[in-house]
């Protein structure tokens, strides 16, 4: 019974050390558009339902513009604080701090205009999610904003897994204004093909930098693809063995108190660690920043 017990446990450690683990997280939120088929509270329950179902928690990152700052667009937050999620910071307006117009000052008033807004409710953590994860592309502007976030006890809330899924959005939506009563089922097998090809070719770079399976975390959006689908991309997490972990797990993960050394940092932590050791254009490059051209040239090709 000994031998069969310190067996066991030889083989529950040695799966336990080959699992992926992914973390979720959600950027834009409040999404307060009105969109065909679900209204904005709607899709919230939608893809609160699917977490809890899953006894997922996870992360959403606020920009405070799109509604956080009305009654309607703090319930649909708060809602997430209350169910465990964690609550993030994503500016007040989502400007592009790689921009010439937006100043570093302006960039960090952006910041601490949000969290005035998200400070007090429930779930609240100091994490900052970068608008379309582009980190500065100056000295002054990359260094001033490191420092400005230690300063303020602010933890750079990275993504090593990106997705398009703010591009099939925008498809979705275009098949939906065509025809409200589209079949959507293609659309749905091309999104969770995507999700798959995006996070077999983080983790393989993960592994090509690391030498071993970084805690992914993974970057979505608060929209309706998500709402009507979420659920399926957990399932297929599940399905290929993956284990879901939160965000704090996974930003427990040393790689995430790295600071590439890039001039340009941003986009994926990985693709930012793999420009700063002059990887530059590895194998299956393109395919991590084409924006989701494979699967809208696929959808294209069946007609869509
Ligand atoms: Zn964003």
């Amino acid at each position: 019974m000994i031998r069969f017990l310190s067996i066991l446990m030889a083989l529950c450690s040695a799966a336990a050390a080959h699992a992926q683990s992914v973390a979720f997280t959600f950027d834009d939120a409040p999404n307060m558009l009105a969109l065909p088929r679900l209204s904005a509270p709607q899709r919230n329950a939608a893809m609160l339902a699917a977490l809890a179902r899953h006894q997922v928690k996870a992360a959403l990152f606020v920009t405070a513009a799109n509604g956080a700052t009305g009654a309607e667009g703090k319930a649909l937050v708060r809602a997430w604080g209350e169910a465990g999620h964690a609550i993030g910071n994503h500016t007040m307006t989502h400007p592009d701090l790689n921009s010439d117009s937006v100043s570093l000052a302006q960039y960090q008033q952006e910041v601490l205009d949000c969290d005035a807004v998200i400070r007090t409710m429930p779930g609240y953590r100091k994490w900052f999610r970068y608008t379309y994860l582009r980190e500065g592309h100056t000295k002054d502007k990359r260094d001033g904003m490191r420092q400005f976030l230690s300063a303020q006890g602010y933890r750079n809330a990275y993504v090593s897994l990106d997705t398009s899924d703010w591009r099939l959005e925008e498809k979705l939506l275009e098949v939906l204004a065509k025809n409200p009563q589209a079949d959507l089922a293609p659309i749905k097998r091309m999104y969770l093909s995507h999700i798959r090809q995006r996070a077999l070719a983080y983790r393989e770079l993960g592994q090509r930098l690391q030498g071993r399976d970084i805690a992914q975390v993974m970057l979505m959006h608060h929209n309706l693809i998500n709402a009507l689908w979420l659920d399926d991309v957990i399932a297929q997490f599940k399905a290929m063995g993956w284990t879901i972990v939160t965000p704090e797990a996974a930003y427990s993960d040393p790689v995430y108190a790295l600071q590439p050394a890039s001039a340009d940092p941003g986009q994926s932590l990985l693709l930012s660690m793999a420009r700063s050791l002059g990887l530059g254009r590895f194998d299956g490059w393109a395919r991590l920043v084409d924006d989701g051209d494979t699967e809208i040239e696929a959808l294209k090709a069946q007609g869509w």
